[in-house]
């Protein structure tokens, strides 16, 4: 492989892709024999990994220079022609899934590969499509009205990302304005984001209907690909964090309010943990990628070779420029087996977590394609995905002296209670968007009054300050998963309790510990979410008593 900057690219042939993809269908419908029906798929693997790969190379230009015209209209032609690829993906899946070798194929690749397609079928109808394009159209308006919305503050008109480092200053006052900004930003939109969030419940429960779902609560389930585990056995792990980890966050915020030395903990003064302010790395960005590279080598072999990789073929983006997407993500070019990781440094401790959360998630992906015989066995779902970077944050603690200096105790301290100071919400989130599907026909006040409700019992320390707005239910609106990716968010909190396990056994074996999180890494998404738990050692979540076990360590550290 090249350079990331040196590889060319050349625009697919669509017109090309769709007649051998279709060539590949009708093989795979009459094929004699086995061999002949695995080559076909072989063949359509190819031709998608080419394609992902071409697509993938065009979006990250897009979104290191969003004013570069090509690029954007590169984007433009492949949005309007992915839609019929994804039909002919469709239908190829359902002639695997009726064909009389689909047994031979689940026996070669694993079950996860059929029951992907399964779900796919399950998912699609000509009866949703208007409604498939209503819920684009208000996911759209949602990022609009979002990305538009400013607030005045200190005379200036400043939108949400501008707000976010204020948010964290050590200046009370100025936190305090802050925070009141944002929350008046969002005062400002909530009618538009309410109104946008009604029609989307509606239109996702309309959807279920038509597809025979009793709700939209198991359809938003399949999407996800939770295949293991029902609104139900969820509940198991809801209860436990109530009882188990609501307790122990409401300690550290007492202790944080004590830390900070003050007689209430208000909403603005959750996001910083000492007077002193949260730790910032001490060098720049060349400094942190190069210790960086001496910490992965350090790490493990295997870890070593990953970063090199990196390194030697530049696949990395981390600075801010002008016109450059905002935010960071970490995505694959899966003909070469590549990772790529996108980021813009800001000077905080979020520059680092890139190279320890971010890149977590590239060596997890870097792994899988050595093992895995197809890119879509390398990418499991994000309760698995989320240990492996989750875990890396936890792994790299021992060099955290090479980027906070001395402020590196401090930095471990403050990130492994934090990491379980923020499970609660995530599981307010989580009842949150169920209660709603339970309950479709909701008003917009009738939704608060359940969010009011659901943040006493999972953050009973958080404190409005008398904001009317915050207090009357509407702190939900700012979390764009709700909106985008319904149920998404719990996984965060399953995939934490995983790292967790991970760090109390590297801390009693690291060899042992590094080999199971290795196996993980390698497996991808090869197995479902439970077959991988085993695989590598660890509690399901989903099982009553397992967060206590999982926790003791971490509760020791922290003398809870
Ligand atoms: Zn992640």
């Amino acid at each position: 492989m090249k350079k990331f900057a040196e590889l060319q690219y050349v625009r697919p042939d669509m017109e090309k892709i769709f007649a051998r993809v279709s060539g590949d269908i009708a093989v795979l419908k009459e094929a004699k024999n086995y061999e002949e029906f695995r080559n076909a798929y072989m063949d359509y693997v190819e031709a998608d990994t080419e394609l992902e790969t071409s697509k993938t190379v065009a979006h990250i230009r897009n979104t290191i220079n969003l004013l570069d015209e090509f690029y954007e209209a590169e984007m433009v032609y492949f949005n309007s022609q992915m839609p019929k690829y994804e039909i002919l993906k469709k239908e190829m899946g359902e002639v695997i899934v009726a064909s009389p070798f689909k047994a031979e194929m689940e026996k070669e690749f694993g079950a996860i590969l059929i029951q992907n397609m399964e779900a796919q079928k399950q998912l699609s109808d000509e009866s949703i499509v208007d409604d498939q394009v209503k819920e684009a159209e208000l996911v759209s308006r949602f990022m609009k009205t979002q990305a538009a919305a400013t607030v005045e503050f200190k005379g200036e008109q400043i939108g949400n990302y501008g707000l976010l480092k204020i948010m964290q200053s050590t200046d009370r006052a100025e936190r305090k304005e802050a925070f009141e900004a944002w929350a008046k930003l969002y005062e400002g939109i909530a009618p538009t984001l309410e109104e946008v969030y009604d029609g989307l419940v509606k239109v996702r429960a309309g959807m279920a209907k038509k597809l025979g779902f009793k709700s939209f609560i198991p359809m938003g389930y399949l999407r996800r690909r939770r295949f293991d585990y029902t609104e139900k056995e969820l509940e198991v792990f809801r209860k436990q964090v109530r009882e188990v980890v609501v307790p122990a966050a409401a300690k550290l915020y007492e202790r944080q309010k004590e830390a900070l030395g003050i007689d209430t903990l208000y909403y603005y003064d959750e996001s910083i943990a000492s007077p002193s302010g949260n730790p910032v790395p001490i060098g720049d960005k060349e400094y942190l990628v190069g210790e960086a590279q001496k910490m992965y080598r350090e790490l493990s072999k295997e870890s070593g070779e990953f970063f090199d990789f990196m390194m030697e073929h530049e696949l990395f983006d981390l600075d801010s420029k002008h016109g450059k997407r905002a935010g960071g993500y970490c995505t694959t070019l899966p003909q070469y087996h590549a990772p790529f990781i996108f980021s813009n440094f800001n000077g905080t401790d979020a520059d680092v977590n890139v190279l320890t959360h971010e890149a977590g998630h590239a060596f997890a992906g870097f792994t899988a394609a050595k093992y895995q015989k197809t890119p879509e066995l390398c990418h499991s779902t994000s309760e698995i995905n989320e240990i492996h970077s989750m875990s890396m944050e936890l792994w790299t603690y021992p060099w955290m002296e090479n980027f906070f200096g001395d402020k590196a105790e401090e930095y471990r301290r403050e990130h492994l209670a934090d990491a379980l100071m923020k499970i609660p919400y995530m599981l307010c989130v989580d009842e949150y968007q169920h209660k709603v599907f339970e309950n479709p026909e909701m008003t917009t006040m009738e939704r608060r009054a359940v969010w009011s409700g659901l943040e006493k019992i999972y953050m009973p320390w958080r404190n409005y300050a008398g904001n009317e707005f915050l207090e009357s239910g509407a702190f939900w609106i700012k979390q764009q998963h709700i909106f985008l990716y319904p149920f998404y968010y719990v996984d965060y909190a399953m995939a934490q309790m995983g790292a967790f396990e991970f760090y109390t056994k590297m801390k009693e074996d690291r060899k042992a510990a590094w080999a199971d999180y290795y196996k993980l890494c390698a497996a991808g998404g090869s197995m479902g979410y439970f077959d991988l738990l085993k695989y590598s050692g660890l509690h399901k979540v989903l099982e009553d008593g397992s967060v206590k076990i999982i926790l003791k360590g971490e509760f020791e550290e922290l003398g809870l």
